[in-house]
């Protein structure tokens, strides 16, 4: 039997890998999460056939998620699903250390240290209540952030580097007395410092992260909340944990190092923290006048553009005006322009957000470009349709040093022919800083809720033709 649940682990961890693979493209990400639940599925059946299993506390549990992810699945609508992430990586965490809690607390006084064959579990227990402590409390911030709970600027004190400093140096010291005296009354006294700092930890690591920061944050969070299930799997000895602990902690990471590309900042910089606490100032003036244009208006300077980049942000997700874009860009390509949609990694409020809603509308992947693709051509670029965005077209990036967005790089859509701004109100995106693009000499504001004013450009298009 052993054998047997050995071999559909390998199985299953060969389909994590496939489906991760194919997760890759936008063309096969679909069928990539089938593989990757089938996978999943073939673990947990698997995971069921061991010896001595205890079912009804099983059951109980299933019960209980089940319950509460369909009641999630139903009533959390799509623009809340970047905090419904953070909830997810936030309860992996918190998973992972009550695992290592009840392993302890079961073996508590069992431990004998001076035999090598302890020492894996000990660090594990202790890496799981720490990795997963952080994540648990980090997680949560992220979601307040997110969620607009809780002001989303960077929260910064003098001293701040030092106390973490501090912190991590005393964490090491409580590792090291519950790992090389696991069964005295110390070690246990040590532990539940541990829990207690590694929660505190995850909130002061966070709070500095703010604004245009917060993407590195969350996939930090999910690639941490992998490494707090690798810990749980070596405690619980379950090799599939371990596997798939380890794939969700290394594409985390690939994440990060992505997301900090995007954001032009180094990977040190967001593990040592601290990151995204410059003094939000720079680019917080209003800066000239502003130009608003009517759909009807703009429905005549797109009928003459032969080429259109549509350029999406959170406001798109916010307005659901994803299938109302895809009609207006085929009624644009009917009317002889190039249609393409370009890409922030950033944009929206939680990575490849943009792409999930642009996949749900059906825009042909071909259409879709990166930031690195479209900036070299736009100033060939006839009309940008921002729609919703705010942060990623924010020129201040490139042209303001005093701005806490400097140096990101961003999509730039001041530098086209033309471009029209598709928001409500003059407010600011997450950054919380002023936009300077909307006072340049060839922009456009189009005033109101996404998804109305392009329905209103459909309009033009169909009534006109
Ligand atoms: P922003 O948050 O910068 O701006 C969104 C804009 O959408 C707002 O200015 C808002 O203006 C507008 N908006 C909101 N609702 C509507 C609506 N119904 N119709 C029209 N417009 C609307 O978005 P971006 O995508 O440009 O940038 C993303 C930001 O979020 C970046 O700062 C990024 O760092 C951060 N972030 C990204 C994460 C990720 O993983 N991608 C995670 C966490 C944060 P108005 O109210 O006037 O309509």
């Amino acid at each position: 039997m052993n054998t047997f649940i050995a071999i559909a682990y390998i199985v299953s961890a060969v389909f994590f890998i496939y489906g991760l693979k194919m997760l890759s493209k936008a063309s096969t990400a679909a069928k990539g999460n089938m593989v990757s639940a089938v996978g999943m599925g073939i673990a947990v059946v698997a995971t069921l056939l061991i010896q001595g299993l205890e079912f009804q506390w099983i059951l109980v549990g299933v019960v209980i998620g089940s319950v509460i992810g369909a009641i999630a699945a139903v009533r959390v609508p799509m623009t809340s699903m970047p905090e419904f992430v953070a909830l997810f990586n936030g309860s992996g965490g918190l998973a992972s250390l009550l695992v290592g809690w009840s392993e302890y607390h079961t073996n508590f006084g069992g431990y004998d240290a001076s035999a090598e064959s302890t020492l894996v579990p000990l660090i594990s227990i202790f890496l799981a209540i720490l990795i997963g402590g952080v994540t648990f409390t980090g997680s949560m911030i992220a979601y307040a952030k997110l969620a607009e709970r809780m002001n989303s600027r960077a929260i910064v004190f003098s001293g701040q580097q030092f106390v973490n400093a501090a912190i991590l140096a005393a964490l090491l010291g409580l590792g090291i007395v519950f790992c090389l005296w696991p069964d005295s009354q110390l070690a246990y006294g040590a532990f539940l410092a541990a829990v207690v700092i590694s929660l505190g930890f995850g909130v002061l690591s966070t709070i500095p992260i703010g604004g245009a920061d917060m993407p590195v944050v969350i996939s930090l969070l999910n690639s941490y909340s992998g490494l707090a299930a690798c810990a749980a799997g070596f405690i619980l000895g379950n090799t599939v944990l371990i596997v798939s602990g380890s794939l969700v902690g290394a594409s985390g990471i690939i994440l990060t190092q992505i997301m900090c590309k995007a954001m032009n900042r180094s990977l040190g910089n967001v593990l040592f923290s601290g990151f995204g606490a410059a003094s939000a100032g720079g680019g917080d003036e209003e800066e000239g006048d502003v130009k608003s244009l009517s759909a009807e208006d703009a429905y005549f300077v797109l009928e003459a553009a032969s080429s259109v980049v549509f350029v999406p942000g959170y406001g798109m997700a916010v307005a659901q005006a994803q299938h109302a874009v895809r009609e207006l860009g085929k009624l644009l390509e009917e009317n002889g322009a190039e249609v393409k949609y370009a890409v922030h990694p950033v944009a929206g409020r939680m990575p490849g957000h943009m792409n999930v809603l642009l996949a749900e509308a059906n825009v042909p992947y071909e259409q879709l470009v990166e930031m690195d693709d479209i900036n070299p051509i736009i100033e060939t670029v006839d009309v940008c349709i921002v729609i919703g965005a705010n942060d990623v077209v924010n020129p201040a990036a490139r042209e303001n040093e005093k701005s806490p967005i400097y140096g990101m790089p961003v999509i730039n859509v001041d530098l086209a022919r033309s471009a029209f701004v598709l928001k409500r109100s003059m407010a600011s995106g997450f950054a919380g800083i002023q936009n300077p693009l909307f006072y340049k000499e060839n922009t456009r504001m189009i005033f109101g809720d996404a998804k109305a004013t392009i329905t209103a450009l459909v309009d033009q298009f169909k009534g006109k033709n």
